[in-house]
C-alpha cells in the first residue's frame, strides 16, 4: 500500500538529516551561542538510516534529501551516499549544504554518485554575510561553490533565505549570478523556524515583492507551467531565455495541498511536517534486537495517516514546533 494520508496525498519524498550540528550560525535558524546539541549517541548510524530508507522504498518513497544542521559534517558522509543510492526503489537523491567544507568534501561526494546539489547562499556581499551567518566565511563558501561545479554537480540550487530589511540588495544581483553560473536561485520565505523565536510576519519578503524587484531590475519571467506540482518551489524563467529561479513561498503561499513530504531527524524521529508539533521515534526500534521491518514501516505509516492538512503560519492557531531548524533538518 503506497503512503496516502488522510487527505490523498501520496508521499515518496524523504528528507533525511544526518546531524544538528552546523559551522555556522545562521539568525534565523540557529541561536548566536552554540546549542546543546544532542549527544552524538543519540544520532542514527549509516547503518540505522539505510535501514529506514530500504523500509520508506518499500513503502513507495522515490526521493531523498539529506540535509541537516550541516550534512558534511557528518564524517564519511560520501559512504551513506553511496548505500543509499544502491538502495532499490530509490531514484533521486540530493543533498542541501552551506558549502563552507566543499572544497574538502565535493570530489567525493561525486565519486560517490550524487550530481544534485542545493548550496545555501543568501548573498554576494561578504559583509553582508557575516552578518547573516555570524561567521566570515563567505570565501569558502564561494570557493566550495565553484568547485562543486567544476567537478560536475549538476544541477546546482542556490538557497536563499529572504528575511525583510536585510537582503534586499541581493535579491537582483543573486538573479543576476544565477543566470550567469546556469544556477537556479531558489529564495525561500523566512519561515517560523529560528532557535530564537525572532520570526514575525513583518519580516518575511515575499514571493510577490521579490518577483517584482526582479522584473524590474533584469526583465520579465514567464511562469513555468509546474512539471512536478508537488514541487515546493514555484519556477519561472526568464523570458529572453536565460536561467531560471524559484520562490518557496511557505509564508504567503503555503503549498501544503500539494505536500509529499517526509522527514527523518538526526535522532531517529518520524515528522510529517516541518511544521509538526508531534513526532515519532524510530530509534527505539532501529535498535531493538527483535524490531523486524514491518514495525519501522508501521510507524512511517502511522505517522503519514496522522498528517495534518497544512501548517497555520500567520493564523492565531499557529505554534512554532517545539525544535528549530537545524534540528529537525530543512
Ligand atoms: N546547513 C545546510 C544549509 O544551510 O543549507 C542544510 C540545513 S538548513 C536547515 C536547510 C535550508 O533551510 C537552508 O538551505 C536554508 O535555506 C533553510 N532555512 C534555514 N532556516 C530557515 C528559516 N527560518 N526560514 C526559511 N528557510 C530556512
Ligand atoms: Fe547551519 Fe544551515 Fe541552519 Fe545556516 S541554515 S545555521 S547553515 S543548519
Amino acid at each position: 500500500m503506497p503512503l496516502v494520508d488522510t487527505y490523498g496525498r501520496l508521499h515518496d519524498n524523504l528528507r533525511i538529516s544526518v546531524t544538528d550540528r552546523c559551522n555556522i550560525r545562521c539568525f534565523y535558524c540557529m541561536p548566536e551561542e552554540t546549542p546543546a546539541y544532542g549527544p552524538r549517541e543519540e544520532l542514527l548510524t549509516f547503518e540505522e538510516i539505510e535501514r529506514f530508507v530500504r523500509v520508506a522504498a518499500g513503502l513507495g518513497v522515490r526521493k531523498i534529501r539529506i540535509t541537516g544542521g550541516e550534512p558534511l559534517l557528518r564524517k564519511d558522509l560520501p559512504y551513506l551516499i553511496e548505500r543509499l543510492q544502491a538502495v532499490p526503489g530509490i531514484e533521486d537523491l540530493a543533498l542541501t549544504t552551506n558549502g563552507v567544507l566543499l572544497r574538502q568534501q565535493a570530489k567525493d561526494l561525486y565519486d560517490a554518485g550524487l550530481r544534485r546539489l542545493n548550496v545555501h547562499l543568501d548573498t554576494l556581499d561578504r559583509e553582508r554575510f557575516r552578518q547573516i551567518t555570524r561567521r566570515d566565511l563567505f570565501d569558502r563558501v564561494m570557493d566550495g561553490l565553484f568547485y562543486a561545479k567544476e567537478v560536475g554537480f549538476d544541477p546546482i540550487k542556490i538557497n536563499a533565505v529572504a528575511a525583510k530589511g536585510i537582503v534586499e540588495p541581493d535579491i537582483v544581483p543573486l538573479a543576476r549570478f544565477g543566470r550567469e553560473h546556469g544556477m537556479e536561485i531558489r529564495y525561500i520565505e523566512f519561515m517560523p523556524l529560528d532557535a530564537q523565536g525572532i520570526w514575525e510576519r513583518e519580516k518575511v519578503l515575499t514571493a510577490d515583492t521579490m518577483l517584482a524587484m526582479i522584473e524590474s531590475g533584469i526583465g520579465p519571467l514567464d511562469a513555468i507551467p509546474d512539471a512536478d506540482p508537488q514541487a515546493p518551489a514555484t519556477e519561472y524563467r526568464f523570458r529572453d531565455g536565460i536561467g531560471r529561479i524559484g520562490f518557496i513561498a511557505s509564508v504567503s503561499k503555503p503549498f501544503c495541498l500539494n505536500c509529499n513530504r517526509l522527514r527523518l531527524t538526526a535522532d531517529g524521529k518520524v515528522r510529517y511536517c516541518l511544521f509538526a508539533i508531534e513526532e515519532m521515534d524510530v530509534r527505539d526500534l532501529l535498535r531493538a534486537p527483535d524490531a523486524d521491518d514491518e514495525a519501522i514501516a508501521n510507524v512511517i505509516r502511522a505517522n503519514v495517516k496522522a498528517k495534518w492538512m497544512g501548517h497555520q503560519i500567520g493564523s492565531s492557531q499557529f505554534v512554532p514546533p517545539p525544535r528549530p531548524m537545524y534540528s529537525i533538518g530543512g
